[in-house]
This record gives C-alpha cells, structure tokens and sequence, in this order.
C-alpha cells in the first residue's frame, strides 16, 4: 500500500506547516480604526468553524478565511453518542441532520494493552461520523447564519490597535488586509500562537479488506477499538492502534504515539505511514486496501503550565490551537462541541460590552477541574527516554492503571475515559492506583519528572479545592 501523490503532498505541507510554525510578531498601534470590515475574523475553517457560526447566529457580523477551500476534512471523526446533543441545542442542526451524519454505531469499545487483559468499555466514542457530511452541513449552516468566507487566504500577520485588528492575508492575487474586532484563531496545530506541550502524529484511515471475525487480529463491526498496543517501546516510541467500524463494510484504522513537540521529526506523518503499512498485519490480518487515508499531528496540552487562550488583546484561540483535547483519548471535535456553547456565549457577552483585552478573554474558556489533573496521563502513553531498556514499561503502567480503573466498576470507568470524573473521583483513582500497584510509583517516577509531579500537585489541588 501507499499514498496517492495529492495526499503525500498535503501530508508533507502538513509536516511543514507543523514545524514552520513561528509565533506572530503582534504589532501595536495606538491609532484607534474607522470602522471595522466585521465584528469577527475567524481564521481557519475546520470543525472550529462552529465557533463562528454561534457568533453568526448571536447577530455578530462574522467572516472566515481559510488557506485553502472551507468545509475541506481530511479525518474522521468518533464522537460518543450523548456529546452531538450540543448541536440540536444550538440550533445548528437539526435532529435529522445529526442522525445522517452517523455513519456507524459499536455495541462497545475495548481498551487492550499489550500482555494484558482486554477490557470492554461502553458508551465512548460509539458514533462514526461522516466528516466530510459535517463540515458540508457546518459551511452550509454558516452559509445561512451569513458568515462571509474567504477561501486561499493565508494569514501572514496582525496588528493590534486599541478597538480593533488589522490581519494581513497573502492570497493568490496578492496580499490584502481584513479589519475586525475580534481574531478568532482557528488554524489548528499550525497555529503561530499554539503553545501545546505534547503532539500526537496520527495516520491511518477508512479501509476495506480486513478479516472478520471476533478474534483480536479480526475486525468485528459491533466493537470499536478504543486503545490498543501490539508491542512494547520501538524506535523510541509506545505506538498504539485505534480501529472502529466506519460503514458496514469499511473500518477505520489509526496508529498514533505521544510525544514531546519538539522531538517530533521533521517526516513524522510519512515515516508513521511507513510503520502503519509494514506493522498493520501485528494489529489486524487481511488483504487491507485503504480507502480514504486520515491523518494530521493532534496538539494536546499537560494542564502543567498555566495557559491561556489568548494570546494578546483582541485575539482568542479556538480548537485545536488552544490544544483543549481529551487528555486520555486526544478527541478534539468532541471537545469542540462540548464547549463552543460556552464559550462562544461568553465571547457574545464581552463584544456586547466591548470588553476585548487579553484577560477578558482568557475568562471565556472554563476548563472542566477534573481536565486539568488528567492532562498529565498523557505523559505516562509516552516513553520519555526511561523505558528504552525495558520496552514493556508503559504497557505495565497502563494495563495497571486500566485495572484499576475497571475494579472501579463499568461507570465510572466510562465516566473516566469520557473525561467525565470528578476531581475527587480522579484523586481516588490515583490513590487507589498506588495501594494496589505500589510499584507503579516507580514506573511513574521513571518516566514523568519531578517538577512535573509538582506542577501537578499544585493543579490537583486547585481542581479539589475547586479553585
Ligand atoms: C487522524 C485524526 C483523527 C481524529 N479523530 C478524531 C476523533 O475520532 N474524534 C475527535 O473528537 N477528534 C478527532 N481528531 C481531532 C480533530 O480532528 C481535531 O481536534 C479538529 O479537527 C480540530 O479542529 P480545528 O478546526 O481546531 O482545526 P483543524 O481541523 O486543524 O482546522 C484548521 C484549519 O485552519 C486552516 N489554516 C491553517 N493555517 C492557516 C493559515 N495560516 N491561514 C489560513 N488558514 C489556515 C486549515 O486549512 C484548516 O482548515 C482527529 C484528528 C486526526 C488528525
């Protein structure tokens, strides 16, 4: 198997736009603007597009620029059932629509490491959606709401001035600038502001071809595989499988591993589309075709450090540029839809009173207590230089974490990896965790740092204190 040469090329500007990505300069004027061409700039016009269209809907005047055409998804996206209902509830779809965007449902997910047991979880990420149908319905709904787009813009640069921003684009017949006053920025892991501190590089996509059946090397179309590892640490790194039924003749497939920015290589989709097609046959058996690849590098953030979602007065970062993803499952459309109500009803309240600095609006987004004690179980997916004499080391850790989380019965288990347990719920896993398992501290110690474990303390502290 290999890439056709349009997708090799995209997944290399990919990998390009991933590493070029150099912070803006944000200029400042003391000049107050005129008048501003609309009240929201929105650059970027993936699934973040929703913010946008709630700012639409509110009255706002609201436009949307995207390097390359809108409504364009390279990915698929699974979702659990409960978390569509945010779109009903804001009146950006209909009931009808939500249900024609699903493609697949699985009766339950399984989470299996490898040498260990394979756990069965329900109710998580159980719908298969049609993304390309998503973001059609989105631009259409964006369409009505009368967002103005803006397709081939590149954004090259802004400037703040104290009631508004002007935003420089590069487009195919030259540059151009848009004033607005508020940036929205949607540009994914590209972003010039993204400040996330671990990167998941992810291929795979629809395929056909593999062999049913129930048995671990079979795909069954009732079952989604949540987290799954063939192996221990190779090549530096815990890669781990991702499968889930896409029609009733087509599944999805994903490898995926954690790791730090700035260690991520320069060819990493490429190289990672390499291992997917060499070590496919460890995962699942067949004769694969693949059908539509899926791929990108999902940012995602520890919670260690303090971050905030704006980056400088006017300017708010969305999606995948705030790195807001599950911490455990790395989802960020899910995350999307949970929270663009929110916060885009928080965004309305400051453009009403024209309360736009860097502090207002870093107020919008409220990030649930129990997401900033679990950002940090992402590290322990990661081999951080401590397991490469002992290649089996975060497949212990996490087969012991998972038990314990499993002894905690099936809710609160799915509750867990749908981010959903409380801060208290967290903290007793965690002690529960280290009565049962002691040596896990040890595993622990190896592979997450100490000022690491400190920042954490100061965060679980916080989220229990509910601060
Ligand atoms: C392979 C894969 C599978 C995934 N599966 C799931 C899943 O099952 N469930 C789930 O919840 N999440 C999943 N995700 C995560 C999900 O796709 C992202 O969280 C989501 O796409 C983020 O949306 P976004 O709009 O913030 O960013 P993006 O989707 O990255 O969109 C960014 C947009 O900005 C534009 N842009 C970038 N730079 C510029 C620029 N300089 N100027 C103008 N425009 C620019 C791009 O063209 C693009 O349209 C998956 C991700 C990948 C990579």
């Amino acid at each position: 198997m290999t890439l056709a040469p349009q997708t090799l090329e995209h997944v290399r500007a990919l990998e390009a736009a991933f590493h070029q990505r150099r912070p803006f300069e944000v200029k400042r004027s003391a000049v107050p603007l005129g008048a501003w061409d609309t009240d929201v700039l929105q650059v970027g016009a993936g699934p973040a597009l929703l913010h946008g269209i709630l700012l639409a809907q509110q009255g706002w005047r609201v436009t949307v620029a995207d390097r390359r055409k809108v409504g364009q998804a390279h990915r698929e996206w699974n979702i659990s059932g409960p978390e569509l209902e945010p779109l009903v509830q804001h009146g950006v779809l209909t009931r009808e629509q939500v249900a024609s965007l699903v493609v697949a449902q699985y009766r339950h997910g399984i989470i299996h490491w490898h040498g260990g047991k394979r756990r069965v979880v329900n109710r998580v990420l159980d719908h298969a959606l049609d993304a390309g149908r998503v973001m059609e319905l989105l631009v259409a709904r964006g369409k009505e709401s009368g967002i103005a787009f803006l397709e081939g813009h590149r954004w090259s640069g802004l400037t703040v001035h104290p009631n508004g921003v002007v935003v420089a684009f590069e487009t195919d017949h030259g540059p151009l600038t848009v004033t607005a006053r508020l940036v929205l920025d949607a540009t994914g892991s590209s972003s010039p502001f993204a400040d996330f501190d671990l990167a998941c590089p992810t291929v795979g996509g629809v395929m056909e071809g593999l062999e049913e059946g129930t048995g671990d090397h079979q795909v069954d179309s009732t079952v989604g595989e949540i987290l799954v590892s063939t192996e221990g640490v190779e090549e530096g790194r815990q890669h781990i499988w991702e499968g889930f039924p896409a029609s009733s003749t087509a599944y999805t497939v994903y490898l995926f591993y954690y790791e730090q920015p700035h260690r991520v290589p320069a060819d990493c989709l490429q190289a990672l589309y390499r291992r997917f097609f060499e070590t496919l046959p460890r995962y699942k058996r067949g004769d694969a075709r693949l059908l539509r690849p899926t791929y990108g590098i999902i940012p995602g953030h520890t919670r260690l450090k303090p971050g905030g979602v704006s980056p400088a007065d006017r300017v708010l970062r969305v999606g995948d540029s705030a790195a807001r993803q599950s911490p455990l499952t790395f989802c960020g459309f899910g995350s999307l839809v949970r929270s663009c109500g929110p916060s885009t009803a928080a965004v309305g309240r400051l453009l009403e009173s024209n309360t736009l600095d860097q502090h207002a609006l870093n107020g919008t987004w409220q990030e649930p207590p129990q997401l900033r004690m679990m950002g940090v179980l992402a590290l322990m997916m990661m081999e951080r230089g401590a397991f490469v004499a002992d290649p089996q080391g975060v497949n212990r850790l996490l087969e012991v974490a998972f038990a314990t989380l499993e002894n905690a019965g099936p809710d609160a288990f799915e509750r867990f990896v749908r981010d959903q347990a409380t801060p208290a719920e967290v903290m007793s896993f965690l002690l529960r965790l280290g009565r049962t398992y002691p040596a896990v501290f040890k595993d622990v110690a190896r592979n997450v740092s100490f000022k690491d474990i400190a920042a954490w303390t100061v965060q679980a502290g916080r989220a229990l204190a509910g601060a």
